[in-house]
C-alpha cells in the first residue's frame, strides 16, 4: 500500500498529515499526488468524503513551498461553485501549510471587497474562489490572472449545475496557457468533457470507484410513501419525517435533513423547531454570517438538525454526521451519492433514509439503477401507530384517526400559512366558529368539509371586516 513518505511531499507537510492523523493516501491521493508533483494535469473523477481535497492541496503546497508570491498577481488559484466549499479549501490549506509560510486570500461573496484587496495587494500564494466573485474582483482592476501557475477547478459538475462554465472558460482564459491544471468532478458530464479537451493537456486520468462513496457502511433505506390527500401529503411527509427521527432514538446524534427546494428547507426547518427539534436551515438566500454561524453550531454539535438544499450543504465536511435524511427524493441522481456520502465519513457507520412520494418515483429509479442495487423499503412508520378507540359509534373511522391530532398539541397546520397574519377576529356579531371549526359537526363532511384551507377563511374574513 502507498504510504504518504513515498509520494514526494514536502517534509513539512508530511509533518502536518501526521499531525492531523491521517495514516494512508486515499485512494484519489495516491493517484493524483505523483503527476500533480511532475508538473502535470490531472484530471480527477472523485466526489466529496474521498479526500479529493488533500489530493490537489497537498502538492500545491508542496510546489508553492519554492518561491514568493508578487503584489496582486497570485500564484495559484482554486475555483469552488460555493462559499462555503471554498471556506473548507481554505482551511485545508490552513491545516496542510502550518509549518510553512505560505499567504492566501479567500475570495467569496459576503465578505468585503476591502479586507481582499488589501491581501491580494500584498501577494498571495494561493487565491481560492468563486467564480463569480473572482471575476468581480478583476473587472475592479484589482487583480491579475497571468501569474497564475497552478489552477485547480473543484467540484466542476457542481459549476455546470449553477451555470459557471461560461465564467470558468472565461477564466480560464484570463490566466497563462502554461498553467497546470488540476481538474475535479464527480462526474463526467459531456459539456465538463468538453471544458477537459479544451483546456487541460494531456491529463492523468484518476477515477476513484463510485461504490466508495455508496459505501458499505452506510445503511440505507426509503419510505414509499402517499399521502392521505395531496392536499395533506406535504404536512403528513413533516409528519413522518419527524417519526423517522424518532425512531432513530438516541443512535441519531445529529443529521443533516435534505430537501430540493430552499422554500421548503425553511418549512421543514421551521417545522421542526415548532415541535421542539433542535433544527436550522441552510440555503444560498441565507446571509453568509448566518450560514457560518449555523454551519460552525452543526460542526461544533450545538445545532443537531441542519435542514439543508444540496448546493448549501455540497462539500459540507463535518466528520461524524449519524444520519441523513433524505426529505424529498434528489432530482439528480448523483445528488443523492452526494447527499448521503456526508454520513459515514472516515469509516464510520451512517444511516441515510428517504422518503419517496410517488410522484418521484421516476427519479428514485434512476438513484437505483446509478448506485446498481435496490434500496431497501422501510415501512412507514405512521401506518404502524395505533389508532385512536372510536369517541362516536357512527363516525367513520377514518374521519376519527384524522380529528384526532387536530384535537391535541400543535396543530399540523402547513408552516405557510403559518407564517401568514393572524387573521383578523371575527366581529362579535358573527359567531359562526371559522374554518376547520366550523365544520366540525360531529365527523360528517359538510361542504368544502373539515379541509377548508385557512387562507381561503382568512381572505372572506378579511373582505367581511372591510
Ligand atoms: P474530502 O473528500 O476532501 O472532502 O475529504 C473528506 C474527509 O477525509 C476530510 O474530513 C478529510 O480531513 C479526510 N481525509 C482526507 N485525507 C485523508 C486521509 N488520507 N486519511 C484519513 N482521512 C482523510
Amino acid at each position: 500500500m502507498t504510504k504518504f513518505t513515498d509520494l514526494n511531499l514536502n517534509a513539512k507537510v508530511l509533518k502536518a498529515i501526521e499531525e492531523a492523523g491521517y495514516e494512508s493516501p486515499t485512494p484519489i491521493q495516491a493517484g493524483a499526488i505523483p503527476p500533480a508533483l511532475e508538473g502535470r494535469d490531472v484530471l480527477g473523477i472523485a466526489q466529496t468524503g474521498t479526500g479529493k481535497t488533500a489530493s490537489f492541496t497537498l502538492p500545491m503546497i508542496t510546489m508553492l513551498a519554492r518561491g514568493r508570491a508578487r503584489a496582486r498577481m497570485p500564484r495559484s488559484l482554486v475555483l469552488c461553485p460555493t462559499r462555503e466549499l471554498a471556506a473548507q479549501v481554505a482551511e485545508n490549506f490552513d491545516t496542510y501549510s502550518k509549518h510553512l509560510k505560505l499567504t492566501k486570500a479567500l475570495l467569496i461573496g459576503g465578505v468585503s471587497f476591502k479586507e481582499q484587496d488589501a491581501l491580494i495587494d500584498r501577494g498571495v500564494d494561493v487565491l481560492i474562489a468563486t467564480p463569480g466573485r473572482l471575476l468581480d474582483h478583476f473587472e475592479r482592476g484589482k487583480l491579475l490572472l497571468t501569474g497564475v501557475q497552478i489552477m485547480v477547478v473543484d467540484e466542476a459538475d457542481r459549476m455546470l449545475d449553477m451555470g459557471f462554465i461560461p465564467d470558468i472558460e472565461r477564466i480560464f482564459s484570463l490566466t497563462p496557457f502554461t498553467r497546470q491544471t488540476l481538474f475535479f468532478s464527480a462526474t463526467m458530464a459531456p459539456e465538463i468533457e468538453r471544458i477537459t479537451n479544451t483546456f487541460l493537456s494531456a491529463p492523468e486520468r484518476v477515477e476513484v470507484a463510485r461504490q466508495a462513496t455508496t459505501s458499505e457502511n452506510i445503511e440505507q433505506g426509503v419510505v414509499m410513501f402517499k399521502g392521505s390527500r395531496r392536499d395533506r401529503e406535504a404536512s403528513e411527509k413533516r409528519k413522518l419525517l419527524r417519526k423517522l427521527i424518532d425512531g432513530e432514538g438516541e443512535k441519531c446524534t445529529n443529521a443533516i435533513i435534505f430537501c430540493n427546494r430552499k422554500m421548503d428547507v425553511d418549512i421543514v426547518a421551521k417545522s421542526l423547531k415548532k415541535y421542539g427539534y433542535n433544527a436550522s436551515p441552510i440555503h444560498g438566500d441565507l446571509d453568509q454570517s448566518q450560514r457560518m454561524k449555523t454551519l460552525d453550531e452543526f460542526r461544533e454539535g450545538s445545532l443537531r438538525f441542519l435542514v439543508a438544499s444540496d448546493v448549501a450543504a455540497r462539500g459540507l465536511d463535518v466528520p461524524s454526521v449519524s444520519h441523513v435524511f433524505n426529505f424529498d427524493v434528489p432530482s439528480h441522481a448523483e445528488d443523492y451519492v452526494h447527499r448521503i456520502g456526508r454520513t459515514g465519513r472516515a469509516g464510520r457507520d451512517g444511516k441515510a433514509m428517504m422518503i419517496c412520494v410517488p410522484r418521484d418515483e421516476k427519479n428514485f429509479n434512476a438513484i437505483e439503477t446509478l448506485v446498481q442495487k435496490e434500496i431497501p423499503r422501510i415501512e412507514n412508520p405512521l401506518k404502524l401507530e395505533k389508532p385512536e378507540p372510536p369517541k362516536e359509534a357512527d363516525a367513520p373511522k377514518e374521519k376519527q384517526a384524522e380529528r384526532k391530532p387536530r384535537s391535541r398539541k400543535p396543530a399540523e397546520k402547513p408552516v405557510e400559512q403559518q407564517a401568514a397574519p393572524t387573521p383578523k377576529p371575527a366581529p362579535k356579531s358573527n359567531p359562526k366558529p371559522r374554518g376547520r371549526d366550523r365544520h366540525d359537526r360531529g365527523g360528517r363532511v359538510v361542504g368544502m368539509g373539515d379541509h377548508l384551507p385557512s387562507f381561503i377563511a382568512l381572505s372572506f374574513d378579511e373582505r367581511r371586516a372591510s
